[in-house]
């Protein structure tokens, strides 16, 4: 049919698609700052258990964290066993600690397995919906370290992490509405994603935005003069008109590894 012969709301219906915008913002973001990594995949329960230290903590922070508690011992069992005092006192840097550190040792205990070894390995044959819901039972577990630990571990699910950066930019270009907060935030935008995109390139796209959101989209000062989405970006289009004056603030409502030398960590 002819685009003339469309009534105006049809026509905008038409218009309106944002897996097109998605797929068009991901290959700016890729031509900005290229592919992103290499990333390191750890095994589902250590890369659960970076991501629980990562929560609003700087990347570096939790990293150095995680690696106390795998240099200090033997195994995830030996977290879970050891005194909470001993595991508060090396995650002590993170963010929340002292509600980390308990749910930490939580969440190994409830996923240990028959041979007393805390596992997420029977996860691999499960799809990604029920995978998130059994992580996000566990105790700390909301769906950015849920989908972290799909996505990033060497189970490597077509999970997102939206992270406070990414859902910052999701609102921006108005892909989800302001007040949207990042369970929904993932539910609106996971079927939006190109379904030929497997894991990998998943994470790219976590990672592109979140940097967008890090360099350019900034929470106090965003940079739209200098944005490759600005094309795409009502919000951005809006500042530029209004002078520039505006912060990002207004559409924000909110805000885990070990790598091997030469490798990007992963932060959150
Ligand atoms: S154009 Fe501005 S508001 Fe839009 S994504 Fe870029 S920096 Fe953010």
């Amino acid at each position: 049919m002819f685009l003339h012969c469309l009534p105006m709301m049809q026509l905008q219906l038409v218009l309106d698609d944002r897996p097109a915008l998605l797929a068009e913002a991901h290959r700016r973001l890729l031509r900005r700052f290229g592919r992103q990594g290499p990333y390191f995949r750890l095994d589902p329960v250590s890369q659960l258990v970076l991501a629980l230290l990562g929560g609003r903590t700087r990347g570096k922070i939790s990293q150095a964290a995680f690696e106390r508690l795998v240099l200090s011992f033997e195994s995830w069992a030996a977290v879970r066993d050891a005194p909470l005092a001993q595991v508060h006192s090396l995650v002590s840097a993170v963010t929340f600690a002292e509600a980390k550190a308990p749910r930490l040792k939580q969440a190994l205990a409830a996923i240990t397995a028959g041979d007393d070894r805390p596992c997420l390995d029977h996860l691999a044959c499960r799809t990604v919906s029920q995978s998130l819901v059994l992580l996000e039972r566990l105790p700390g577990v909301g769906r950015k370290v849920a989908a972290a630990t799909l996505n990033f571990s060497t189970l490597a699910k077509p999970a997102l992490v939206i992270d406070t950066h990414h859902l910052r930019v999701l609102r921006c270009l108005g892909l989800v509405s302001p007040r949207t907060d990042l369970c929904k935030a993932y539910d609106t935008v996971v079927p939006l994603l190109p379904s030929c995109w497997d894991a990998e390139e998943i994470s790219q796209h976590h990672h592109l935005v979140k940097r967008l959101g890090q360099e350019v989209c900034r929470h106090a000062a965003p940079r739209c003069d200098l944005c490759p989405l600005l094309e795409l970006c009502p919000t951005g289009r809006r500042r530029i008109v209004a002078g520039g004056s505006q912060s990002a603030a207004w559409c924000v409502m909110e805000e885990g590894g070990r790598t091997r030398p030469g490798q990007r960590s992963r932060s959150f």
